[in-house]
């Protein structure tokens, strides 16, 4: 069943008790007097639904958790440069409550009028937060008319600000952003422009093998990179030397790769890798022969810790004809330069590819915002687990919770 969304809302004069991700990284000013924000990316990421509230005449009381202060008021965890990012932002004051319940938090509420803007402070201060205690969710609850849900990046998390406000609340609506997100992450991808292209990267086979089995079904095609394609390697009777392995998934591996085959899936690995004596700059660094026939793979004491040219030339080729194309995690440790030409290259194809171009979350954000390549893709997913868990085709507790329509 549909969800309510923001437009569905009569919002004038209304309260609108709004859950949003500004879970921002932040780092001590030079003098050690205030917390400076590092990237403002999520806050921006909220102001179409907030600017829209306020525009409508709503009184908008924003929440939000920072970190993980685990239930005590830490002061590095505090969300007022949050406020004050906002305000800059909008280019109007946005009054803040050193609580998100409380005497102070209902004082600073029952002042907003229509129009204004209120951030409530952490509310991981408390651990019922996390703990979904319904006592604490009705405290949240009674902030608000009206419970929008805009942060897409905690959806997938069953916490007092994601789900338990729910309970109290009557009208239970998705903001603009995490309408965005489900466009992208679950309307587009029932049918999908084709070929339909899963590129997945990054440290672990464990951590997205329920995303690759899951639409095994549905994708024309795999690509295969990172710590992870080891497991696959290693699966296939090849040396990988000390690269990254999850020894306990590799009879998993083989039966992906089995179902892969038996689907007609091109299901590709990296045809070579760059393997290191270190992992470092300073590293000595060569290629390995292209896997073929037993032939190929990482030597004893090195590891592998990017693809290599073949495997670029041929990534390249299938993006370039692909219709649709999802990406999670890096092809290699793309930190450090000297591994990073492959997540590079896979990030350079994409943004030159046609197809719809959608990027999953996680660390493969942190490289197309890296190389500049941000604004050549379709949609970039503001969530990491939350977006693995949609594409596994799980429901997120923070968007199940919401009204029907
Ligand atoms: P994930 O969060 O699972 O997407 O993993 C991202 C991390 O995987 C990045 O920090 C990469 O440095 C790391 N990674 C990618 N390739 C490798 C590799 N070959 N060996 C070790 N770590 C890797």
């Amino acid at each position: 069943m549909a969800k309510l969304t923001i437009q569905d809302l009569k919002v004038e004069g209304k309260r609108i008790l709004m859950r949003v991700d500004f879970n921002v990284p932040l780092k001590d000013s030079d003098d050690g007097s205030q917390r400076i924000i590092t990237d403002d990316t999520r806050i921006r990421a909220a102001l179409p639904s907030i600017e829209y509230l306020l525009k409508n005449g709503g009184r908008v009381i924003l929440m939000s958790h920072l970190g993980r202060p685990k239930g005590e008021r830490k002061a590095q965890f505090s969300l007022k440069p949050a406020a004050d990012r906002l305000s800059e932002l909008l280019g109007a004051p946005v009054a803040f409550a050193d609580d998100c319940i409380g005497d102070t938090a209902t004082q600073a509420v029952d002042q907003l009028e229509n129009g204004q803007v209120l951030l409530l402070e952490n509310v991981r201060y408390h651990s019922e937060e996390t703990e979904n205690d319904p006592a604490f969710a009705a405290q949240l609850a009674a902030h608000g008319d009206i419970f929008i849900n805009d942060a897409f990046g905690t959806a997938h998390r069953a916490h007092a600000s994601t789900a338990g406000v729910t309970q109290d609340i009557d009208q239970c609506a998705m903001g603009f952003l995490v309408e965005r997100e489900l466009k992208y992450l679950q309307d587009e991808l029932r049918e999908p422009k084709r070929p339909f292209l899963v590129i997945m990267g990054g440290a672990k086979v464990s951590d997205k093998i329920q995303v690759i089995t899951a639409l095994l079904d549905k994708a024309d095609a795999f690509i295969i990179g990172g710590g992870m394609a080891y497991t696959f390697r290693k699966a296939q009777g090849y040396t990988i030397g000390k690269s990254i392995c999850e020894d306990d998934k590799i009879e998993l591996a083989l039966d992906i790769l089995k179902q892969a085959e038996e689907k007609n899936t091109q299901f590709l690995l990296p045809a070579d890798n760059l393997q290191a004596d270190a992992f470092g700059e300073d590293a000595n660094v060569k290629y390995t022969a292209p896997y073929a026939g037993g032939s190929g793979g990482i030597d004893d004491e090195w590891e592998g810790l990017d693809i290599g040219p073949v495997a670029i030339e041929e990534f390249a080729k299938v993006i370039a004809t692909a219709g649709t194309i999802i990406w999670n995690g890096p092809m290699g440790v793309f930190e450090i330069d000297k591994f990073s030409k492959g997540t590079q290259a896979v990030a350079q194809a994409m943004a030159k590819s046609e197809a719809v171009t959608i990027i999953g979350g996680g660390d493969s954000v942190t490289a197309v915002n890296k190389y500049g390549l941000a604004d050549q893709m379709t949609f970039i997913s503001t969530g990491g687990g939350a977006s693995l868990e949609l594409l596994e085709g799980k429901t997120l507790p923070g968007i199940a919770s919401l009204s029907d329509k």
